[in-house]
């Protein structure tokens, strides 16, 4: 194990302003730098450590307070840690210096750092574009500097670039001035006090929208030629988020304009870099006619999650790597907020329940992790990026928003914001001023779902006079010990309430009525007696949407533990008949595709019938077409109903009208709504053959949006052929996909019901080469959907084969998925033989 002291630079020196002047070079994919830091040297020293990665750092000197300058006489690398050291003969003494250096280094195809991305434009010509990618630690890819983001300072940018490229970077442009050779200088503002990894740099043939002025702030969108009219979108939800989250915050934004990029290559989804923030362009850029539900609402949550972090990350940040938790879960709870603001129709909270339960599905692994624990090392900060983080973080900072009420929260957000700007905090500053708002004991309520792992289940039981509330700690394997302070909002009859179930158990009186969760957002599960479940069975229709898919996903998480039965699970998913909301819908279709995958291939056609039954008067009564004015979730249940009806369901009249309806769309995209398009295209695509295919490959390659571009590479990927399988594995061997879409397509062919097999083969013979095709930051994502190849030998296989063959970085992620794997396989030893009973009898 590394401590972290030993990845901490040496403080006798600190820096407080940067002035940068990059000069990056697309055709031979080098950069030329110099710097000036003014420093401020706290202790005698005759050496400075910063940060340096691939640089070559030709000239370094310091310059003191009278101008006298001294020349390093020694420039070493330290290639481990990261970092250059400059030696100097004499020693330089407490005071303000300037630090002057000269670098250079490579425009790499990594992702991260200084890289290339690059596109085709309308000629089929190959473009090339520069741009930056910093969290967690690679601005020391781009120039030497104090790479930790609690050592803030302020950055004066000019970027030398050629005249006909456009360049941004994190504040407004203040001059471009011609030096000759036909290039042109561009200086920028100098930004506020802020962290190195939110630096950026971009360089490229963009085209630019008109700014949209938001509270005085120029907004824009940067794209590749040809793509404006994918912009309005991301400009609307971005000027909505930009006014909402200044309210929200009471803090005016706090860069000077505010440029929205897409990138064509980009490991991640988007970065926070403060005024400069880069997508992923389907993240980004969207036609909005021809989006599903879904796809807009990504665009909108993705764009409000970015401008969040403006304050809340950005503002104020981290002390230390430890703290990002932090970071993206209330980004990613803020982003939630504001889009349910932006759409109310789109009921962004009952989506959220979606986030959660993927994060409690890791959470409840003997294998998950606190959601903070200690970092050193950066490649254990890049491992900091999952779904504990993300989901569980921000699902814990939204039971405890409804446990001290909207208000008190909103309160305690601002006090921490305006107390820590331009600063670094600990998890404790943000409890510290919730405390000050509320009056709750905050830090101790928190302490235990951040510093832990895991999460518990109530145990209900009756008493003579009401009911005994006791928590248990959820593991779906073997048993944990831990407990929690469980905040909890409960109804009971008529009364509603809050209390906390602390380690005793808690009575509570009441004859009948009990739904404990109330709004679904506590981070735990219910476990009711028989006859409450079966009485919320019956009031199905009575609870709140997220209460009743919140019911539906305990239990079916207790079908995956074995401590429950399939019959509960169906039983619960009878009372959706009348159903409106896809996400309640989406949960139990999610528990019935998790038994299709494990279900023996005899009683397969029970199952599919059972499908059928429950889903197909909905869709009927939906049909394919869209009513006048219906709303975007009625839309996007058609097209989850219909999918389901066509694939989980093998409908065949379902089957025959979605290839209908995809020639009818390939003919006019126009007159088919989106989310038919989507279903019929999945449809297809699952009962499609390798000519259906060569299609979607080729309507990948003329796709006029990202959203396209995906949606056609994914249907490939559903196609059930060992032929096409093995064709996309070797498209991406062979470099024709995306280095940053390798790993979800690997995914989703490894989690295939027919072809999985034998692409985890071709994973193992190529191995080497597999890696190589995804930056490494994201070649754990491979894994995501291995889970579903629980069939034992193979599940066995598998187990073995990543023993042996560890992926860098990913160990925890790892064990996590192999968890998930012999829960799977346990659910095919249980289930898989016995479903036709289950089915038979659902009491
Ligand atoms: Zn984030």
């Amino acid at each position: 194990m590394n401590a972290e002291a030993d990845y901490r630079l040496p403080r006798t020196v600190i820096p407080s302003r940067y002035e940068l002047r990059m000069e990056p070079d697309l055709g031979s994919a080098g950069f030329a730098g110099t710097q000036v830091v003014d420093v401020e040297v706290v202790e005698t020293t005759s050496e400075i450590v910063l940060n340096a990665l691939d640089l070559i750092v030709a000239i370094a000197e310091m310059v003191d307070g009278a101008g006298e300058v001294h020349r390093a006489t020694s420039i070493e690398y330290d290639s481990e840690k990261e970092r250059v050291i400059l030696g100097f003969s004499a020693s330089l003494t407490p005071g303000r210096w300037q630090l002057r250096t000269t670098f250079t280094g490579t425009l790499n195809d990594k992702l991260c750092g200084f890289y290339r991305s690059t596109y085709k434009d309308e000629d089929g010509n190959q473009q090339i574009i520069a741009t930056t990618q910093f969290e967690a630690t690679d601005a020391r890819r781009a120039f030497p500097c104090w790479d930790e983001p609690d050592l803030k300072a302020t950055f004066r940018v000019t970027l030398v670039i050629d005249e006909d490229l456009v360049a941004v970077s994190n504040a407004a442009e203040i001059s471009a001035k011609p030096v000759g050779d036909g290039k042109v200088a561009h200086e920028f503002a100098e930004t506020m006090k802020m962290s190195t990894y939110l630096v950026a740099f971009v360089v490229g043939d963009f085209e630019i929208t008109g700014p949209v002025d938001v509270n005085g702030i120029p907004l824009r969108v940067l794209h590749t030629p040809g793509k404006g009219h994918l912009a309005e979108f991301a400009l609307e939800a971005g000027a909505f988020a930009l006014r909402f989250l200044a309210d929200y915050y009471d803090i005016p934004y706090p860069g000077d304009k505010l440029d929205m990029i897409g990138v064509p290559d980009f490991a991640w989804g988007a970065m926070e870099n403060l005024g400069a923030v880069t997508y992923r362009e389907s993240a980004l850029l969207v036609d909005r006619k021809r989006s599903t539900q879904n796809e807009l609402a990504r665009v909108a949550d993705v764009i409000a999650h970015e401008l969040a972090h403006m304050w809340f990350g950005d503002l104020v940040t981290m002390k230390w790597w430890n703290g990002i938790w932090l970071n993206e879960a209330f980004a990613t709870f803020m982003e939630l907020k504001c889009v349910d603001a932006f759409r109310p129709d789109w009921k962004r909270w009952l989506t959220f329940a979606h986030f959660r339960a993927s994060s409690m599905d890791v959470d409840g692994l003997s294998a998950t992790r606190p959601v903070e624990f200690p970092v050193a090392s950066p490649a254990e900060a890049n491992a900091m990026f999952d779904t504990l983080t993300y989901g569980k973080g921000s699902a814990v900072l939204r039971m405890l928003e409804q446990y001290l009420g909207e208000r008190a929260f909103r309160d305690g957000i601002r006090r921490y914001l305006k107390q820590h700007s331009y600063s670094n905090t600990e998890t404790d500053d943000l409890w510290a001023a919730l405390e000050a708002e509320s009056g709750e004991p905050v830090g101790d309520i928190m302490s235990g779902w951040i510093y832990q792992g895991g999460y518990p289940q109530l145990d209900v039981t009756r008493t003579a006079d009401g009911f005994r509330l006791e928590q248990r700690h959820f593991r779906f394997l073997g048993e944990g010990e831990a407990t929690w302070q469980v905040p909890i909002l409960y109804r009971i009859g008529t009364e509603e309430g809050r209390l906390i179930v602390a380690h005793e158990p808690v009575e509570l009186k009441g004859s009948d009525g009990l739904l404990l969760n109330r709004g679904g957002d506590g981070f735990y599960r219910i476990d009711y007696p028989q006859e409450t479940l079966a009485d919320l069975a019956d009031e199905f229709a009575r609870l709140e949407p997220a209460e009743r898919y919140t019911l539906i996903a305990d239990t079916w998480a207790n079908v995956l533990a074995g401590a429950t039965s399939t019959a509960a699970f169906f039983r619960l998913v009878e009372a959706l008949g009348e159903e409106l909301e896809p996400d309640v819908w989406a949960v139990a279709i999610g528990g019935l595709a998790e038994l299709d995958r494990v279900v023996a291939t005899d009683d397969r056609p029970e199952l599919q019938a059972r499908v059928r039954a429950l889903v197909s008067r909905r869709a009927a009564e939906l049909g394919w077409d869209p009513a006048e004015g219906e709303s975007d979730l009625t839309r996007r249940l058609r097209g989850l109903l219909l999918r389901t009806l066509g694939n989980l369901g093998d409908d065949v009249g379902t089957q025959i009208t979605a290839r209908q309806v995809f020639g009818q769309m390939l003919e006019d995209p126009d007159s088919v709504d989106a989310d038919v398009s989507e279903a019929a295209i999945g449809i297809v695509a699952a009962n499609g053959d390798e000519s259906e295919f060569d299609r979607f490959l080729r309507l990948r390659e003329s796709a006029d949006s990202p959203q396209d571009e995906v949606r056609y590479l994914r249907a490939a990927a559903a196609v059930p052929e060992e032929t096409t399988a093995r064709r996309l594995v070797g498209m991406i061997l062979a470099g024709e996909v995306r280095s940053q879409d390798a790993n979800w397509l690997l995914a989703r062919l490894l989690g295939h019901r027919k072809t999985g097999p034998i692409v985890w083969q071709l994973v193992k013979d190529n191995w080497d080469a597999i890696l190589d095709s995804m930056p490494p930051q994201n070649r754990r994502r491979m894994l995501d959907l291995i889970m579903y190849r629980s069939e034992p030998e193979i599940a066995a296989d598998i187990e073995g084969w990543l023993a042996e063959h560890p992926i860098g970085g990913a160990e925890k992620y790892t064990e996590q998925q192999m968890e998930r794997l012999r829960v799977r396989v346990g659910l095919r030893e249980r289930e898989g033989g016995r479903l036709r009973e289950s089915l038979a009898d659902p009491t």
